[in-house]
């Protein structure tokens, strides 16, 4: 439609949403689709939480509330940067948002102006250079592969810096890849930043409590670093709330301020009775959240044994969120004398028409040879669904 705004109608559709509903309306017709493409834990939110959402409601929690958030909200998640991050935060640094992805469109909105640069690492998560592309700014990537890991050295890092570059966005661990950067890792980037005082740098941390590498670091523990890092995290991930919608932000008063200002003019304060229920999420103690993590362990490994048991495949071992990243691309020019592979479009729409599972092609993570496959789902059905793909990659000639 020629009304839109040039911004929209250049804008991609986010491939884990569309996967999912094309999924879901799959499922709704009678498919037996097994849906493995969007992330998101496949657990019930915690009962104690949801008490708390239905007290809030009770207690009539349903008005506006301010556009930071409710206070205690806000000192839950300053306890929670304090207790897990070691970090130290004032409440005029805080925002609770709607979600982690407005937390990170808010930053980008703030910071970003026509023609600046945001030096995103590939793979990325689909939403990171859309929301750039919203704001005018212009998408520096840097293209990672098996050999350094998914993941950015210093020097890679130093190559894409121009006086251009307004932020770096860097999630660990990564969604698509699983990738986690350890604190010397961190560190190396942090010396390489250092020198250029003007870049800012988001750092999504949502997956931060799915680590299977120990603590999690974060850029904001460089103390030269702190003042320069939009610390990005939510409820979503850990506490099994995706539905809940609400997410944060911590970074320097100027900038909170400034995405404040934004949020007041676009949503107002998140979900009232939503916030109420992550406030227990964050006074809560960490033992389902550890049980969770324990169960994404163990499919990590069953899947793992599927990548290296299926023929063609190549796959890093991830050590975070959880997604494998296989990369498919040895069947690009093959087909079942029906259907030929050539991108990993091709391959994700094979897989969902052919051995009835729903996964994401590379192509919006930024790498097009290969597909992402969510094992946020039971041991039973990742089985099943890894049985269906093998079968179908195995008519693949
Ligand atoms: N960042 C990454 C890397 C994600 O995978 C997601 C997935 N939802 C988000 C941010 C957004 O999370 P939320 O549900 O809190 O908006
Ligand atoms: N972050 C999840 C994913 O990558 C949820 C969908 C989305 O918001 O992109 O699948």
């Amino acid at each position: 439609m020629d009304l839109l705004s040039s911004r929209i109608s250049v804008m991609a559709e986010s491939a884990t949403v569309a996967m999912n509903l094309k999924s879901s309306e799959l499922k709704a017709m009678g498919v037996d689709i097994i849906n493995l493409s969007v992330g998101e834990p496949d657990f019930p939110t915690p009962q104690y939480i949801k008490d708390a959402a239905i007290k809030a409601m009770e207690q009539n929690y349903t008005f506006y509330s301010p556009v930071q958030g409710y206070p205690d909200l806000v000192q839950a998640i300053i306890k929670k940067l304090k207790s897990d991050n070691q970090l130290e935060y004032q409440p005029s640094q805080i925002l609770v948002t709607v979600g982690a992805k407005h937390a990170i469109a808010n930053a980008i909105l703030a910071l970003v102006d026509e023609g600046d640069e945001v030096i995103v690492p590939a793979p990325y998560w689909v939403s990171y250079m859309e929301q750039v592309r919203l704001a005018n700014g212009v998408n520096v990537v840097i293209n990672t592969g098996l050999d350094t890991g998914y993941k950015i050295t210093a020097e890679m890092l130093a190559k894409a810096i121009t006086p251009k570059t307004k932020a770096l966005i860097l999630c660990s661990p990564s969604n698509p890849t699983g990738a986690v950067y350890s604190y010397n890792e961190l560190k190396l980037l942090a010396n390489v930043l250092i020198k250029h005082p003007r870049i800012m740098v988001i750092a999504d941390e949502i997956y931060e409590h799915i680590s299977f590498v120990g603590k999690h670091s974060s850029m904001a523990q460089f103390p030269e670093m702190k003042d320069r890092v939009v610390l990005v995290n939510g409820v979503s991930k850990a506490f099994a709330m995706t539905g809940w919608r609400i997410g944060y932000l911590a970074a320097p008063q100027w900038l909170t301020k400034a995405c404040n200002k934004l949020q007041g003019q676009i949503t107002t304060g998140a979900c009232s009775i939503a916030q109420k229920a992550a406030v227990a999420a964050l006074n809560g103690d960490l033992t389902l959240v550890e049980s969770m993590r324990l169960a994404f362990l163990r499919r990590r490994d069953l899947m793992m044994n599927w990548m290296n048991k299926i023929d063609g495949i190549i796959c890093n071992i991830p050590d975070g969120a959880f997604y494998v990243f296989p990369d498919i691309s040895s069947f690009f020019g093959k087909s079942d004398g029906v259907f030929t592979i050539n991108n990993s479009d091709d391959m994700a729409l094979y897989l969902l028409e052919n051995a009835h599972i729903a996964t994401v092609a590379g192509s919006g993570f930024g790498n097009d040879n290969c597909i992402r496959i969510a094992y946020a789902t039971d041991d039973q059905q990742l089985d099943i669904a890894m049985n269906r793909m093998q079968s179908a990659l195995l008519r693949l000639k």
